[in-house]
Parts: structure tokens; C-alpha cells; sequence
């Protein structure tokens, strides 16, 4: 009998379990299947936690619904009656000391239309004029290896850029526009530009791929993401399940790879998924040759504060879902969900509930002294 060892209890490593579970069963083969977790719960940076009226998403709060195969995947696992969407709303840039609607018309602030961008509020006339050059100049040199950042500003103006695109696309993919390449963000805008000449005329062209059912992009579950965890732990009935046991090194011998756990237990096994975070398996596979890869991939931090108050959110400064902090911002956030506006699930009587973020390698408390008067 062959063993498989998965090692990380993340959505990863228990959906790849589910999916090794499948095949087992299906083809009736004789395969013994172990996760092992280091914490006393499953779920990684998935879990929901309940506190007084609130439910909490202490990582994750939503799955993109217009992925095709999240649907199959939930009439599987019989899920279907507990999936909840985000309330549907505007979603605002703080700059210059206010909140600034992001056009609803735009794809990561990206305009669609030629209207979008003319009712803009966060860019000038000026801005405007600027990224009508889209419209009459040609790609000649980039490709899906070029930023992602330089790409759009050369067509569509550094102003709208910095100010509508930016705060936005940054926040999603966690890094500079500038470090960021077309082929790992937006490559269609590379394609749109080569085939129609415009980004906005390509977006425009293809505006039914990017429309979700009703508006609502996002989906949750009644009782929490955590949901999805507890659902797939019920339904993996083959699977030795591990908690509270962590890998501390793995090596090989003759016929496949010996597991030392923390606890001072080995264990064999002929084949193993990694689904820690990077850092962590290029620490238990200890191999050099493997580390230039390793070295290259790179993590980002963040901080995530919730606030709840004992009010209405119906006393929300606007009627949205959230916004982004733009650069000019002297907010302490960088971006701040409106959570139970968003999300009607997570608050008992509509209670306020916020959810701070704060990227943590760019902002320290040190920065913050100066507002301590002033906020
Ligand atoms: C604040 C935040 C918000 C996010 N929001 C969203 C969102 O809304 N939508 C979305 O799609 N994605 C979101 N993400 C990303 C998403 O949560 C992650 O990509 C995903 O949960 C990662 O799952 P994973 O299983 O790969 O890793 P993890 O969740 O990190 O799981 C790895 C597991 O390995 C275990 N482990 C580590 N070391 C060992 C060891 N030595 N031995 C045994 N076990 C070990 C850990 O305990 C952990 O359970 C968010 C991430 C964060 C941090």
C-alpha cells in the first residue's frame, strides 16, 4: 500500500486531500492518506471567529464567484443553501481629505467606457485629455513581461494611474504596479491593446466577461468561511487527520521520504504535498539547490484591525461597501471595509462592524505619532 502525506490543513491542503480522497475511491485503490496540521484546527488563514453580534473573518472573507468551478464544487459538498453574496455598492477612494466614488463603470479602476472616465471624480480634465491617448497611440514595445504599472501609464496618463488605478489594483495584488508584470495581473490588457488598439475600447468590447450575476462578485457562507473548512473535514472520511502535529524536517531515503515531526515521531511515507507557506517548506526541505526559487518568491504582510460599535451602520458616512486609502491619504488604514454593510451575515441587527487593513512592512507605529492629536 502506497502513503501520501499532506502537510498544511489550509484550504490547499484539504481540498487537494478531498480531490487524492476521489480518485482513491473511485478507481478503488489501496492508498493510505494523512494530513498533517501543526495547529489544533484546520483551515490556515481561513477561520471565523463568533464575538458577541459579530462573526469575524479573521483571514479570508470571501470566495470570487465568477471562478467556474466554485459552483460544482459547492452542489458537491451540498453547500449550496448556505452560500450567502456581498451586498452590491459603491466602493470609494479617500484622497485629498474625502471619500471619492470609484466610476462603477471600470475594471480595477480602469475605465470601460469613454463615459466612465469623462464622470471620473478623481481625476483632472487634464488627467482626462491624457488618457485619450490611449485611443491613438500603438503598443510597439511591451509585452506580458513588462509592469504592469509602466504599461498603463504610458496609454492612459500617470495621473489616472496614480490616482483611480492604482490604489486599486495595487490593493489586490499586494505590490508596487511597478514590480508587478502584465503577464501575473491584467494580461488581456495587452492583448486588448494590440487588438483594438484601445485598453478602454477592448474592456468596453469585452464588458459581459467581467459582469457578474447581479453585481455580486464575492461569496460567504450563513455562518462564516470557516463553513467551507468544517465541510470538507466532515467529508473526508478516508483521511488520517493529524492535529497539533508539526513537520520539523523531511528527508529522503531508498523508497521515498521520512517525515520528522516536532513531537521527536518519523514517519514514511512514499509521497508527500507540500501546502505550507513558502518559507516554511524551504525550511523543512532544506535543499539548496531548490532555494534560488524559493528566494525569489516574495511575501507580503498585513495587519487586519476589526472594529464593532454599538450603532447602526446605517450611520455610515455614505451608502457603500467600503474604500482605498489613495497615496495623498494621511489615513492609518489603506483600505477599510465597511464589513457589515458588505456583508449582512457578519452582524446581528446591522450593527457596525469595520475592517481595518494595514500593509505592515510599509507602515510602522512610528509613523502614526504624528496623528495621535489630530485623530
Ligand atoms: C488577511 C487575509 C485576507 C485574505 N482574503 C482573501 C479573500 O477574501 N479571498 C481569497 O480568495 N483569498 C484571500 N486571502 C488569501 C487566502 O486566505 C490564502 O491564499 C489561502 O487561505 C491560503 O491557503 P493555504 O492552504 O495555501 O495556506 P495556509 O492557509 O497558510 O495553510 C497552511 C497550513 O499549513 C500549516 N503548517 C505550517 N507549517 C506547518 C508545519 N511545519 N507542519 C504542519 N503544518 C504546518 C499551517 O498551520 C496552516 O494551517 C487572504 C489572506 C489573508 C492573510
Amino acid at each position: 500500500m502506497k502513503t501520501v502525506v499532506v502537510v498544511g490543513g489550509g484550504i490547499t491542503g484539504l481540498s487537494t486531500m478531498y480531490h487524492l480522497q476521489k480518485t482513491v475511491k473511485a478507481r478503488s485503490l489501496s492508498v493510505r492518506l494523512i494530513l498533517l496540521e501543526g495547529n489544533e484546527e484546520l483551515g490556515g488563514k481561513i477561520r471565523t471567529v463568533h464575538d458577541g453580534p459579530f462573526k469575524i473573518e479573521a483571514g479570508a472573507d470571501s470566495i470570487v464567484a465568477r471562478k467556474q468551478n466554485i459552483q460544482p464544487f459547492l452542489k458537491e459538498l451540498n453547500l449550496e443553501d448556505q452560500v450567502v453574496y456581498n451586498a452590491t455598492g459603491k466602493s470609494f477612494i479617500h484622497t485629498d481629505g474625502m471619500l471619492k466614488g470609484i466610476p462603477e463603470d471600470a475594471l480595477f479602476g480602469i475605465p470601460m467606457s469613454l463615459e466612465s472616465l469623462a464622470k471620473s471624480d478623481l481625476v483632472s480634465a487634464q488627467g482626462k485629455v491624457d488618457a485619450l491617448k490611449d485611443f491613438y497611440t500603438k503598443n510597439e514595445t511591451f509585452t506580458k513581461n513588462d509592469s504592469i504599472g509602466l504599461f498603463l501609464e504610458s496609454f492612459l496618463g500617470k495621473e489616472l494611474v496614480q490616482k483611480q488605478i492604482s490604489p486599486v489594483l495595487s490593493g489586490v495584488y499586494s505590490g508596487k504596479l511597478n514590480e508587478l508584470t502584465i503577464a501575473k495581473t491584467l494580461p488581456e490588457m495587452l492583448d486588448y491593446k494590440n487588438q483594438y488598439g484601445s485598453i478602454i475600447r477592448g474592456l468596453s468590447e469585452n464588458k459581459q466577461k467581467y459582469k457578474s450575476k447581479g453585481n455580486k462578485k464575492f461569496l460567504s457562507f450563513k455562518n462564516g468561511l470557516s463553513t467551507l473548512v468544517e465541510r470538507i473535514e466532515e467529508r473526508l472520511d478516508m483521511v488520517e487527520i493529524l492535529k497539533g502535529v508539526s513537520v520539523d524536517k523531511i528527508g529522503r531515503n531508498d523508497e521515498g521520504y521520512i517525515i520528522s515531526l516536532a513531537n521527536g515521531e518519523t514517519l514514511e511515507t512514499d509521497f508527500i504535498v507540500l501546502s505550507t507557506p513558502h518559507t516554511i517548506a524551504q525550511k523543512l526541505l532544506g535543499d539548496r539547490e531548490l532555494d534560488e526559487d524559493f528566494d525569489g518568491l516574495i511575501n507580503s504582510s498585513m495587519i487586519s484591525v476589526y472594529l464593532g460599535f454599538d450603532i447602526p451602520d446605517s450611520m455610515l458616512p455614505k451608502d457603500g461597501t467600503g474604500f482605498i486609502a489613495g497615496d495623498n491619504s494621511d489615513l492609518i488604514c489603506n483600505a477599510c471595509t465597511w464589513t457589515s454593510r458588505k456583508w449582512e451575515h457578519t452582524s446581528e441587527n446591522s450593527q457596525l462592524l469595520v475592517r481595518l487593513f494595514i500593509k505592515a512592512l510599509v507602515r510602522t507605529m512610528n509613523d502614526y505619532s504624528h496623528l495621535q492629536t489630530r485623530n
